[in-house]
């Protein structure tokens, strides 16, 4: 597995494959590689000529110094997990190197999320969606890539690079299903920083989506009722709830739905102790 060190030798690499006619498939990562990350590797194996990779903590994605500084990192162990997942090249490579002439963060012109940035991640952690949008643009611009791969526990995300993909020349979004630890909490590479009992309280994320998902199965469709039974299942697990609410999965709005729903993704951010967790669930289907 070849690894570069910047996204400008990264993108003489990938322009030199495109020009023989591989396609690629591309995997942004923030590393502390999981099994939701294999999953998305592998896909991209088997869907393309190449399976590529991106190994960078986005700064502009967090809000919060504290949560970027605690970011768990471990670049020897990815770069042995990518190599695993036989991965043909991963980059990495400095802020400066994304933004060239940026001294920091405050120096670089970030972008608007768009429409699929409104709402709840924009209300719990502003400009965190305009972050991941301008980092995005900027891998897609140096990979080329046929598909890019991400999942859909970052629901909202992945709605927003669908965006950029469709106003990008030929590049398709796969958005591939989460992959959960046996107990049902979504793997992420936040896990790791929860204590043995924060993990198990962690696992009510899960159980309060699975709470509308059989009300929806029992035929109720009232937003605020799913929305309440969510938000009950969370409390009396002692989680503290930034939002557990619920979407028209295929007309995003920024404000919450009322009454009777047709569609619905229900969706969870919360935080267990110090550590910050997202989840979904689509209800009908
Ligand atoms: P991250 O390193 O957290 O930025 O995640 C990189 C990609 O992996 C993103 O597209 C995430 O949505 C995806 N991902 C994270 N957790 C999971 C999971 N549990 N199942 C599937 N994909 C995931």
């Amino acid at each position: 597995m070849l690894h570069h060190a910047t996204p400008q030798a990264a993108g003489r690499w990938c322009a030199e494959q495109r020009a023989a006619g591989r396609g690629i498939g591309f995997v942004p990562t923030m590393g502390a590689l999981h099994a939701g990350h294999l999953s998305l590797l592998q896909r991209a194996k088997r869907e393309n000529d190449l399976c590529c990779a991106s190994l960078f903590v986005n700064p502009l994605q967090f809000d919060d110094a504290e949560d970027y500084a605690n970011y768990p990192r471990d670049t020897q162990k990815d770069l042995r997990m990518f190599a695993a997942a036989s991965c043909d090249m991963v980059f990495s490579g400095a802020l400066g190197d994304f933004f060239p002439g940026a001294g920091g963060v405050a120096d670089i012109p970030v972008k608007n999320a768009g429409p699929f940035g409104r709402g709840l991640e924009e209300k719990f952690r502003p400009g965190h969606l305009d972050g991941v949008r301008t980092i995005v643009e900027k891998l897609f611009a140096a990979v080329g890539p046929c598909r890019a791969y991400f999942g859909e526990k970052d629901f909202q995300q992945s709605l927003v690079v669908t965006d950029i993909a469709q106003q990008s020349d030929g590049i398709s979004v796969v958005v591939c299903p989460t992959v959960r630890e046996e107990d049902g909490l979504a793997c992420s590479s936040r896990n790791v920083l929860l204590s043995p009992n924060e993990r198990k309280k962690a696992a009510a994320i899960h159980r309060a989506l699975l709470r509308a998902k059989t009300l929806w199965d029992e035929n109720i469709r009232d937003a605020a009722h799913l929305r309440r039974a969510m938000g009950e299942a969370l409390a009396a697990a002692g989680v503290a709830v930034e939002y557990a609410d619920l979407r028209d999965p295929l007309a995003w709005s920024g404000r919450p739905p009322a009454g009777e729903m047709q569609r619905a993704q229900a969706l969870v951010a919360a935080r267990v102790g110090r550590v910050r967790l997202i989840d979904n669930l689509r209800l009908d289907g």
